[in-house]
């Protein structure tokens, strides 16, 4: 306790509770004396019916039991010690007595003279101060104790230093391996040499390495990103410490900040160790969106989580996983070089992964001989590792129920079914036709990309759904310490969300709802850089619209700083520019039919394709049909290129 208090200081967000513990339990604790007083006193109960209103007289016990015989008495309460009688008539007078011990006569006398009688305990200070006191204040403390592990876990030692994080902090030394991680090659690659880091901190610490303190782990839910990070603990055999963004904003209200320090701390204390924050999202929303002043709350909470990924150094080797769905509305902040600067992408398995995760799973239960989990792992595109767990098991129930020896295939058939029932709701299995679809609109952006001076070139298409929105995606490399975005740069980022409309349009014959954030993302290029870079004909120079201040949320009063003639203008060229990119997009395409071909039918077949393979198919086809288009190497492109062109 005394430790926690010394590294506590006050704290902006901490509550009137947590204060005046002392102060606010002394109040509490009167308040719960007083209701269970009234509760338990009113109404004598314990006393069989005897009014405490009643006028009470003390007189012998030969003269009690004589008040009796003489049938003067209505009712008579037997206790431990003494001995109460009310009188017949009005007003009530009530005889107390001090009994004596033994009498086998008092019962049958009673009987005989038909007074009612019954027994009652006494009070005495003692019970008194049992029950009118301590308990009552010992429920109140149990009570509080509860909420307040509840509640804040710990706030710096806790209420009166008890209820310490120690017990409360989610810490394990996990046993889970990477081969209980299938699939996610790349991930478990990626991830590997944090092992190493964790298995022999001190090597490195003496040659002066840093070693890596933030890894973010991106990927749609159920893809095993706790299971990863719980097997770079198992693997190597360090202290997991799990905590949800979520429970931050939930369960530690008002003591985010202290939670987030305690959490390291802790973590620090036991290292070499691992630090697991699942939704990282909850906490580290990027502060620009959202409304103004949103949310104090979190925002101390992450700027805590800053400060200490700032403050620990080599000395303690602390690896922080985060896991997140959403990495585009991460505050910033949390992704500069020292904190989470590394990004891991846990996805969707393909179908390879798919059947080495129904591998893994199916050594839990008891398959038939007849059963093939590569038509399963066909069968359930689109799905996540978790489904696929859940299918495993869900086959195993109905064998049970069918009582059968085994899982058979017509069981895992049918749990794959259920699952997909289950799950049509929640994130889309595409169909057929779909999957067709998003495979000429995933090759057109890849081919695009791969094809187009200046743009960025891919790193991954897959058609596998991913999140509720995306159907597909493809994944380009971003460029490394970029600042200056050069105009055919800009161009050809278009031309590259354009791709997939166009592909649309050229190889299906008919366009879908599917380029909607594709078309919305171009057009807001053009206008940025009409109105904000100086890059086109119809405004020149003028900057039409001031940088956006973000902290106030994008589209709150804006001012419009042109005329309604300038405004048309803008609106005709911003269509005509989008149109004679998506022609000349066009173009492009079926000038690469053959290569769009290769690639879309690869694509339905295996759902993923890395970077190598798509330059593989670019390059093969170019080579067959001699075609030689601009280098990205020329960095500084003759004036006359860009010269005529304009945005
Ligand atoms: P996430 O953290 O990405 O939401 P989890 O790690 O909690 O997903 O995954 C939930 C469960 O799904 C795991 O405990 C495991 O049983 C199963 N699972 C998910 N991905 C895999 C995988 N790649 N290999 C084996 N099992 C997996
Ligand atoms: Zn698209």
């Amino acid at each position: 306790m005394e430790k926690n208090n010394g590294y506590r200081e006050p704290q902006k967000n901490d509550n009137f509770f947590n204060k005046n513990p002392l102060l606010v339990f002394a109040i509490f604790s009167i308040i719960t004396v007083i209701i269970f007083k009234s509760f338990f006193e009113d109404g004598s109960i314990g006393e069989s019916g005897i009014s405490p209103s009643a006028q009470t007289q003390s007189i012998s016990y030969y003269e009690l039991k004589k008040l009796a015989e003489a049938g003067k008495i209505e009712y008579v309460a037997i206790g431990e010690a003494n001995i109460k009688a009310t009188a017949k008539g009005e007003p009530k007078t009530t005889f107390v007595a001090k009994r004596v011990i033994p009498d086998e006569t008092l019962v049958p006398m009673l009987e005989k003279q038909n007074v009612k009688y019954g027994a009652y305990t006494e009070k005495n200070w003692l019970t008194d101060l049992v029950f009118g006191w301590v308990l009552p204040v010992f429920i109140f403390f149990a009570i509080w104790m509860f909420l307040t592990s509840r509640m804040q876990k710990n706030i710096g030692g806790g209420i009166l230093g008890i209820g310490s994080m120690k017990k409360l902090m989610n810490s394990e030394k996990p046993k889970v391996k990477f081969a209980d991680v299938a699939g996610n090659d790349e991930a478990k690659e990626e991830v590997e040499e944090l092992i190493e880091f964790l298995r022999n901190p001190d090597r490195y610490i003496k040659l002066g390495a840093k070693i890596p303190k933030g890894v973010l782990l991106v990927g749609p839910p159920g893809t095993g990103k706790t299971l990863l990070a719980k097997a770079v603990a198992g693997e190597a055999e360090v202290p997991f410490f799990s905590v949800s963004g979520s429970s931050f904003i939930e369960m530690f209200v008002g003591v985010g900040a202290s939670r987030v320090r305690d959490l390291f701390e802790q973590a620090k204390k036991e290292a070499p160790s691992i630090i697991f924050i699942d939704e990282l999202d909850a906490i580290g929303k990027s502060r620009a969106i959202g409304h103004i002043g949103g949310n104090d709350e979190r925002e101390q909470t992450l700027n805590q989580m800053l400060a200490e990924m700032d403050g620990f150094g080599a000395e303690s080797p602390v690896i922080v996983l985060a896991a997140t769905n959403r990495p585009e509305i991460l505050d910033p902040a949390l992704l500069r070089p020292g904190r989470f600067d590394r990004q891991v992408l846990v996805d969707k398995p393909d179908f390879k992964g798919r059947v080495e995760i129904l591998k893994v799973h199916a050594k839990n239960v008891k398959l038939s001989d007849d059963t093939n989990l590569e038509e399963i792992a066909k069968l359930t595109a689109g799905l996540a590792g978790a489904d696929l767990a859940n299918i495993i098991n869900e086959a195993a129930l109905l064998a049970g129920r069918e009582n059968q020896e085994s899982v058979s295939q017509q069981n895992l058939k049918e749990a794959v079914e259920r699952a997909i029932a289950g799950l049509e709701k929640k994130s889309r299995r595409i169909s057929p036709k779909e999957k067709r679809i998003v495979a000429y609109h995933e090759s057109g952006h890849a081919v695009i990309s791969q094809i187009t001076k200046g743009s960025k070139k891919v790193n991954k298409v897959s058609i596998i759904p991913r999140g509720l929105a995306a159907l597909g995606y493809t994944l380009n490399t971003p460029e490394e310490n970029k600042y200056l975005v050069q105009k055919h740069e800009l161009i050809a980022e278009v031309d590259v969300l354009l791709g997939g409309r166009a592909a649309e349009e050229i190889f299906i014959g008919e366009i879908s709802t599917g380029a909607a954030n594709d078309l919305e993302r171009a057009t807001d290029i053009i206008k940025s850089m009409i109105m904000y870079y100086g890059m086109s004909e119809v405004a020149g120079l003028m900057v039409l619209e001031k940088q956006r201040n973000t902290f106030l949320g994008g589209g709150m009063g804006q001012t419009k700083e042109y005329s309604e003639k300038m405004s048309e203008e803008l609106d005709s060229y911003i269509k005509a520019k989008l149109t004679e990119r998506y022609e000349a997009v066009k173009e492009k395409l079926k000038l690469y039919r053959d290569a769009m071909e290769t690639m879309t039918a690869e694509l339905l077949e295996v759902e993923v394709l890395e970077k190598e393979r798509v330059e593989e198919i670019i390059r093969s086809f170019e080579d067959a049909n001699k075609i030689v288009r601009e280098s990205d190497e020329d960095e500084l492109h003759s004036p006359e290129t860009s010269k005529g062109k304009d945005a």
